[in-house]
C-alpha cells in the first residue's frame, strides 16, 4: 500500500481542517518530522513520515484531541533519531514530550514467552509504565499501522509481532474498550498467524453476506424501518458483519462449522434515547419471534469495559435467526471508542477533563468489581492501571513481576532459594547498587551471589515479597537451631562434670525424670533455655534440693535478724525483693508484722520520711533461695529471649516468670522473677544478662 506525496499532503491538510485551531502546531510537527526522518525509508520502500503521518490520522479518526495526534506524528522521532526530549518539550510542550517519551519507553520492552499469564503482565506492564493513558492509545494506533504494513517483513518477524498483536495489544485495545482498534488488530494478526484459516473464513463469510445481505433487504430491514417510523423514533439502521477473528473463534469456542454460525451479520439500530432503545426492541419482538435465552440487557447491566447494548436474536421470515443491537449514539461512540473517547475533540467544547475521565475510570471498575466499597474499588483500580506492582527483567530479558518496593533480595528469592541464600549484591541496568535499592519497572536486575555470603536477620526489613521474608526466617531458624544444639551439649557437658556422671549415665538419669524425642532435642532444649541448668541438676540430684531447706518464696516468711530486736519474724516486701548482703529494712506494720525493703524501695523512702520510728535496720541470713525482679532492655533480635535466660541458667539462678514487651522502635522490654542465693549472687547474674548481644541495660525492678 504505497502512499504518495500527494496523499501525504492530503492527510496532513485534512488534519489541519480537523484541528483548526492547531493547524500551526499540525504544521510544524510535520515539517520537524520531515526533517528528522528525512533519510529513512520504510521496508517498503517508502519515505518513514508515511508511518507517523498514517498513525495521526487513525488517531484523528478515534477524534482524539490534538495533544495526542501531533503525539502520534512525532512517536518515533526519539527512538530513531538524533531529535531529544527537550527539543520536542521546547517546540511541542510537556504533555506532547511525555506521550512521545511514554511511547518510546513500551517500544523498547522486549516481549518474551507469550503464554497467557505472562501476556497479561506485560499488558500490565505497558499500563504501568504509561501514566497518561494517552500513551497507550498511540502505541494501538502506531502497531495497527504498523499491522497493516506487516507484508514487507520477514516471515519469522512477521509471526512474532503478529503474536505480540493477538496476546497482548489486542487484548489491551478490548480492556480499553476501544473496538474498531481491537477488530482490526486480531483480523490482521488472524492473517498472519493462521493463513489458512484465515482464507477459510473469509471466503465463507463474504459468499454468505452477499446473500445474507439480500436476504435483510428484502424481509427484515423494511418492516422495522416502517414500524419504528410509526412510533415516530428517529433511528439510523445498519447491518455490519461480524470480524472474521471472532468468526473463527466461535467455531472453536462452540465446535461448531462456519455453516453453523448464524450472527455473521448483526442489525444495529442507534436512536436517541435510552426509552427508544426499549421501545424499539419491543417493535422487533411484536414482529419477531424472539429465540429464548438470547436478550441481553447491557444496558442496565453493561459489561465490564462499559459496554452498553440491547442484544436479541428473532426468528426472522423463513426461519433465519437475525441479531439485534440496539443503542444509543453515546453508547455507540462509547463502544467504537472506548477511553479514547473521552479524549474527543469536539468542535467549540473543552476536551475531557480529569474529573470526567476519572469518573469514566470509576464506572469501569465499578463495573468490573460490582463491589460496593467504593475506596476499596478506587485501591484496586490503582492497582489495576497505575499498578502497585514493579516490572523488571532478568539479564536474559524474562519478565518478573514483583509487589512495589521489592529490593534485590525479593528479586533473588524469587529467581531461586538458593541464589537468595547467596545473594550478596546485585546490579540494576549494569551498575551496582545497595541491597535496599526500591526497584523500578523496567530495571534489569542482576543479582551478584557468593557462596560464602549468608542471610542477615536484617534482610527481614527490606524485603517485601512472603516468599523472601518466609526463606529468610526459615534459614535463620536453621542456624539458630544449629547454635542452640552445640550450645546445648556444652551445657550437658558441664552439668555431667558437676554430677561427675558419663554422658551415658547423664542421659538414662534424665530419659527416667524428663520426655524428650532424641537427643538433639534436650541439647536444642537445654541451649535455647527452655530447659535450665538449675532444673537438670535438681532433676537429676532431687536431695540437693530439700538441703536447702527454709526455701523462702514470693511471701516469703522466716526469722530476720533486726537490729537491736535480735531474730523476728517478716515478710518480704514483694514491692522490692531484696535478698541477703543487700541493705535491708525492717517495717513494722499492723498485722503482718515486720515487711523487709531493699534501700532503694519507694515504699521504705516514703516510710523513712512519714513514719521513721517505724523503719529499724534488718538482716537476712543467706540460707536457701531468695525471689527477686530483674528488669532488661534490649534492642530485639532473634534468639535474644533464649539467649538472656541460658545466660540466666548457666549462673545457677532459676527462671519462676518472663514477660516481654516488644515497643514499637525495634527495642523490647524483659521483666523476669528469679532465684538467687544473695546479692552477690545476683549481681553476678546481671553481669551475664549485660554481656548478651544487644541487651542495652539490666537492673533491679522496683514496683
Ligand atoms: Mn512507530
Amino acid at each position: 500500500m504505497a502512499v504518495s506525496e500527494l496523499e501525504l499532503s492530503e492527510i496532513l491538510e485534512e488534519l489541519e481542517r480537523r484541528y483548526p485551531e492547531d493547524q500551526e502546531h499540525i504544521r510544524r510537527a510535520f515539517e520537524f518530522i520531515s526533517e528528522k526522518h528525512r533519510d529513512q525509508l520504510r521496508k517498503s520502500g517508502e519515505p518513514y513520515i508515511v508511518h507517523p503521518v498514517s498513525v495521526a490520522k487513525i488517531l484523528a479518526d478515534l477524534n482524539m484531541d490534538s495533544t495526542t495526534v501531533i503525539a502520534g506524528l512525532l512517536h518515533d522521532v526519539l527512538e530513531d533519531t538524533e531529535a531529544t526530549y527537550e527539543e520536542i518539550q521546547e517546540l511541542f510542550g510537556q504533555e506532547v514530550a511525555d506521550i512521545v517519551e511514554g511511547v518510546t519507553k513500551i517500544g523498547k520492552i522486549k516481549f518474551k514467552n507469550l503464554k497467557e499469564a505472562q501476556a497479561e503482565n506485560f499488558r500490565k506492564l505497558i499500563l504501568a509504565t504509561a501514566k497518561d493513558i494517552r500513551v497507550v492509545i498511540v502505541k494501538l494506533a502506531d502497531r495497527l499501522h504498523n499491522m497493516r504494513t506487516l507484508g514487507h517483513l520477514r516471515r519469522d518477524k512477521r509471526i512474532r509481532i503478529a503474536e505480540e498483536t493477538l496476546s497482548v495489544y489486542a487484548p489491551l485495545a478490548h480492556r480499553l474498550g476501544i473496538w474498531e482498534i481491537k477488530r482490526c488488530l486480531e483480523d490482521l494478526a488472524f492473517k498472519h498467524l493462521y493463513p489458512r484459516e484465515y482464507e477459510k473464513v473469509r471466503r465463507f463469510v463474504s459468499q454468505s453476506l452477499e446473500d445474507l445481505e439480500t436476504y435483510l433487504k428484502k424481509f427484515v430491514i423494511p418492516k422495522v424501518r416502517e414500524e419504528i417510523k410509526k412510533a415516530g423514533i428517529e433511528a439510523e439502521i445498519t447491518y455490519r458483519p461480524k470480524h472474521l477473528y471472532s468468526v473463527w473463534q466461535k467455531t472453536i469456542r462452540k465446535n461448531i462449522k462456519l455453516e453453523e454460525v448464524h450472527d455473521l451479520l448483526g442489525v444495529r439500530i442507534i436512536v436517541n434515547t435510552v426509552q427508544e432503545c426499549y421501545m424499539v426492541l419491543g417493535i422487533v419482538h411484536s414482529l419477531f419471534t424472539p429465540v429464548p435465552g438470547k436478550f441481553k440487557d447491557y444496558i442496565s447491566l453493561p459489561k465490564p469495559n462499559l459496554y452498553q447494548s440491547l442484544h436479541t436474536t428473532v426468528i426472522a421470515p423463513k426461519g433465519r435467526m437475525v441479531e439485534f443491537q440496539i443503542r444509543t449514539w453515546d453508547m455507540h461512540e462509547r463502544a467504537e471508542k472506548g477511553i479514547a473517547a473521552h479524549w474527543a475533540y469536539k468542535e467549540g467544547k473543552e476536551r475531557a477533563q480529569g474529573e470526567e475521565i476519572f469518573s469514566w475510570l470509576r464506572n469501569l471498575v465499578e463495573n468490573i468489581q460490582g463491589s460496593r466499597n467504593p475506596s476499596e474499588v478506587l485501591d484496586n483500580l490503582k492497582r489495576e492501571l497505575f499498578s502497585e506492582e514493579v516490572f523488571v527483567f532478568t539479564p536474559k530479558g524474562d519478565l518478573v513481576v514483583l509487589p512495589a518496593g521489592a529490593t534485590p533480595i525479593d528479586f533473588a528469592y524469587h529467581i531461586h532459594t538458593e541464589v537468595g541464600n547467596h545473594c550478596a549484591g546485585a546490579k540494576v541496568n549494569g551498575r551496582i547498587v545497595p541491597l535496599s535499592y526500591r526497584l523500578q519497572s523496567g530495571d534489569q536486575v542482576e543479582i551478584i551471589t557468593s557462596p560464602s555470603k549468608r542471610p542477615s536477620p536484617d534482610w527481614l526489613s527490606l524485603v517485601v515479597t512472603s516468599k523472601a521474608r518466609n526463606r529468610i526466617k526459615h534459614y535463620l531458624r536453621q542456624i539458630e537451631r544449629e547454635r542452640f544444639l552445640s550450645e546445648g551439649k556444652r551445657i550437658f557437658d558441664k552439668i555431667r562434670e558437676s554430677a561427675g556422671l558419663s554422658p551415658e549415665e547423664l542421659m538414662e538419669k534424665l530419659k527416667k525424670k524428663i520426655s524428650f524425642k532424641n537427643e538433639e532435642e534436650l541439647y536444642v532444649a537445654l541451649g535455647s533455655g527452655k530447659l535450665t541448668f538449675a532444673k537438670v541438676l535438681d532433676l537429676i540430684s532431687p536431695k540437693k534440693k530439700r538441703k536447702t531447706g527454709d526455701r523462702i518464696t514470693s511471701s516469703g516468711k522466716g526469722v530476720a535478724s533486726v537490729e537491736g530486736l535480735g531474730g523476728i519474724m517478716y515478710e518480704i516486701g514483694s514491692c522490692c525483693n531484696p535478698v541477703p548482703g543487700d541493705e535491708i529494712y525492717g517495717v513494722i506494720t499492723r498485722g503482718k508484722g515486720i515487711v523487709l525493703h531493699e534501700k532503694g524501695c519507694k515504699n521504705l523512702a516514703y516510710m523513712m520520711e512519714n513514719f521513721p520510728e517505724k523503719v529499724l535496720k534488718a538482716k537476712l541470713k543467706p540460707e536457701g533461695k531468695f525471689k527477686t525482679r530483674i528488669r532488661v532492655k534490649v534492642r530485639d533480635r532473634i534468639g535474644i529471649l533464649a539467649d538472656i535466660t541460658r545466660s540466666i541458667a548457666e549462673r545457677g539462678s532459676n527462671i519462676r516468670e518472663s514477660v516481654s514487651k516488644t515497643l514499637g522502635d525495634g527495642s523490647a522490654v524483659m521483666d523476669f522473677t528469679i532465684d538467687v542465693s544473695d546479692r552477690k549472687h545476683l549481681v553476678e547474674v546481671i553481669k551475664a544478662i549485660k554481656a548478651v548481644d544487644g541487651v542495652e541495660s539490666c537492673g533491679r525492678l522496683y514496683s
